[in-house]
């Protein structure tokens, strides 16, 4: 097929909603943001080889490489409307590219988000989601607005996604009912879209865990211009991330779950006047907010561990830090 059979065979719906004006098959779409609202644009890209197995199942990767750009969006307190698909792909493989669009879509229609176009082209398997969307002028949470005496939330559990890529590198042995539950983790994360749009008005800044949470709650106090202290006990892990971090792998089981990456979590802060309706809202939501620190005004950032002494910290993983392959 030829490159225009291809995007119509995988990549063409009609629109479901008139906030499409024109979406796939034109020069560029028309979309009709809600009146009252700003829009909010994103980008992230998947490297093949780099941040995926070449032989990752498609189905997945089509899944992942939106759910990444739908955290983004969640992060922002936003809700994600359109989305745009940039693949660069070595051959015409009809089953690769059907199992991709599923994952894709249908992750998409979980959340009503409509793809509206894209660029196809041949190429080192690369594969590149543009996510739109829109919040209530004045209403977006960003990394800023920590102040002191805030407390500091994590949603859901940290490091499991990371735990299975130190598997995958045999540098820890998982039993097999683990190692699947945390390759569920890496694979298939769900970004927190309801949560992130729930917290308007309660967060006061807010990220998504993405390169680990030390590093991204960092971009938060540095936005911020605060510092923090956290309880490495109140961070919430799984049962087989806490087992580790008790016994001899500890120093792996800590880089994983403070600068693991790939939870697609939502870091936030709130005042403790808030605590009661984040408790709340956790319980509607069904997934637990942890308060694992607070905000004060002296910079940096220190986490305490059982003991009460501070952690030596793990570094966050950085594409262009020397030595990084
Ligand atoms: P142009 O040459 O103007 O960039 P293209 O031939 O690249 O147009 O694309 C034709 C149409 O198909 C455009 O509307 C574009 O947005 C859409 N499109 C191309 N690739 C994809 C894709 N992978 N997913 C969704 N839409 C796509
Ligand atoms: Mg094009």
């Amino acid at each position: 097929v030829n490159e225009f059979e291809l995007i119509a065979r995988y990549f063409t719906r009609p629109p479901a909603s008139p906030a499409v004006v024109l979406g796939v098959g034109d020069d560029a779409a028309l979309l009709a943001p809600t009146p009252g609202h700003v829009v909010v644009a994103a980008v992230d890209m998947l490297v093949g080889g780099r941040h995926f197995l070449l032989d990752a199942e498609p189905e997945a990767l089509g899944h992942k490489s939106l759910a990444v750009n739908l955290s983004d969006i969640a992060a922002m307190g936003a809700t994600p409307r359109w989305a745009l698909l940039a693949v660069a792909l070595p051959r015409d493989d009809p089953a690769w590219l059907a199992a991709f669009a599923r994952g894709l879509y249908a992750l998409a229609d979980a959340h009503g988000v409509e793809l509206v176009g894209g660029d196809t082209t041949r190429g080192p398997l690369n594969l590149c989601v543009t996510i739109l969307g829109e919040v209530p002028v004045g209403h977006a949470v960003t990394r800023a607005g920590a102040r002191t005496g805030d407390d500091v939330y994590v949603s859901g559990a940290l490091g499991d996604a990371a735990l299975a890529v130190a598997a995958q590198a045999g540098r820890v042995a998982l039993a097999a009912e683990v190692l699947a539950a945390c390759r569920v983790r890496l694979d298939r994360p769900i970004p927190r879209v309801e949560l992130g749009t729930r917290l308007r008005g309660l967060a006061t800044a807010m990220i998504d865990v993405s390169d680990g949470l030390t590093g991204d709650l960092g971009h938060i106090l540095d936005a911020s211009a605060a510092g923090a202290v956290l309880e490495l006990d109140a961070v919430p892990r799984s049962r087989a991330l806490a087992a580790r971090l008790a016994g001899p792998e500890r120093a792996l089981a800590l880089q994983c779950l403070l600068a693991g990456g790939d939870d697609y979590e939502l870091c936030f802060t709130a005042p403790p006047a808030a605590a009661a309706p984040i408790a709340a809202l956790a319980r509607d939501v069904g997934i637990p907010l942890t308060r694992i620190g607070a905000i004060r005004a002296q910079r940096g950032l220190v986490v305490r561990d059982e003991a009460g002494v501070a952690v030596d910290l793990p570094r966050a993983y950085d594409h262009f830090a020397p030595g990084a392959a």
